[in-house]
């Protein structure tokens, strides 16, 4: 039998390329599909020449063509940090709308199975803590996080309709804040820019009073935990996060201490509807995945420290 394929739309993300190389290396081929907004394709750059793999580059917002078997889609595409997706509203709709009812039919017609990256943020400024699976969140749909957090929870919606009405085998993986080597550097997500400062002996700018929390995961756990969803039978949403939960002035002490920077910690405006506490509840995915994270903080964080050094070294 020949190898079975994948197709990964955001291939070119930090999510994205950290998911084909896993899929290769399970004997799967790759076609990674990116548009190049927030991707970046250097993520992919070790696999050109690979025989397993493959790129597209292609806005799926458009009318998707892929020749050939599919047996699996992964539709990690969006702008996905703060930042990004305040400067790229409109792609952001369209990507979680337009773009995953493309994606659909393309699974529909290949007879694929598809799993969605949806996130955290559809719980928004929980009222429920940590996040449940059946918590249906609190979210702000025109503020200025409205953008992501609704296209998001329209993008489960339209699986979980093309999975009832056209019989589409789905998954939904609700994704929480994650680390490691390829995020960028200049994102605008707290881990990129506070290890940036420190390194750059800026100040360290923590946003409110850094009360708020975040539970951050290395992403190879995250990875695994996905990838035992898409091969598992659960068609409702499964969270993968790691459970621990730090305060955001906790984390940026953290990062100055691990970096041994000088750097000055200091506060900035609030973001709008910035959630206040954030952790998941991973009860249904060790159960049902077997799943749980096994890098700690300071592991992952020394890891992701590194990669970041020698970015900013070769600059
Ligand atoms: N944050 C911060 N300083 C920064 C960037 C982010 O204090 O330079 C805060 C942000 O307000 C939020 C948390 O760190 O409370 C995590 O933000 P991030 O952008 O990483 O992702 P989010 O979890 O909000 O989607």
């Amino acid at each position: 039998m020949g190898k079975q394929t994948a197709v990964i739309t955001g291939g070119a993300g930090f999510l994205g390329s950290h998911l084909a190389d896993r899929l290769i290396k399970e004997g799967l081929k790759v076609i990674c599909i990116d548009n190049l907004i927030t991707g970046n394709i250097d993520n992919l750059a070790h696999l050109f020449g690979n025989e397993d793999f493959q790129f597209i580059k292609h806005d799926v917002t458009n009318y998707i063509h892929v020749p050939g078997e599919i047996d699996y889609i992964l539709h990690f595409a969006s702008p996905a940090s703060p930042i990004d997706y305040l400067k790229l509203p409109i792609q952001t709709l369209k990507v979680g709308s337009l773009g995953t009812h493309k994606v659909l039919g393309l699974a529909k017609e290949k007879n694929a199975r598809f799993l969605l990256a949806s996130t955290s943020e559809v719980y928004g400024d929980p009222a429920i803590h940590p996040q449940k699976e059946d918590y249906w969140g609190n979210v702000n749909p025109i503020g200025p996080r409205g953008v992501y957090d609704e296209a998001k929870r329209f993008a489960e919606a339209i699986t979980m309709a093309y999975h009832r009405y056209h019989g589409v085998e789905t998954r939904i993986v609700r994704i929480f804040n994650t680390y490691g080597p390829r995020m960028r550097l200049n994102d605008g997500r707290a881990l990129p820019a506070f290890v940036s400062q420190a390194l750059n002996n800026e100040d360290i700018t923590v946003f409110g009073d850094g009360s708020q929390t975040r539970s951050f995961c290395y992403v190879s756990d995250l990875v695994d935990g996905i990838f035992r969803l898409l091969m598992s039978d659960e068609v409702n949403p499964v969270n993968i996060g790691n459970p621990e939960e730090i305060t955001i002035m906790q984390f940026a002490e953290e990062v100055r201490k691990l970096t041994g920077s000088k750097s000055k910690i200091i506060t900035k405006p609030l973001p709008e509807d910035d959630p206040k506490v954030r952790q998941p509840d991973i009860s249904k995915a060790r159960a049902v995945l077997g799943w749980e994270p096994k890098v700690d903080r300071s592991e992952g964080l020394r890891t992701t420290l590194d990669y970041f050094q020698n970015k900013l070294n070769r600059k």
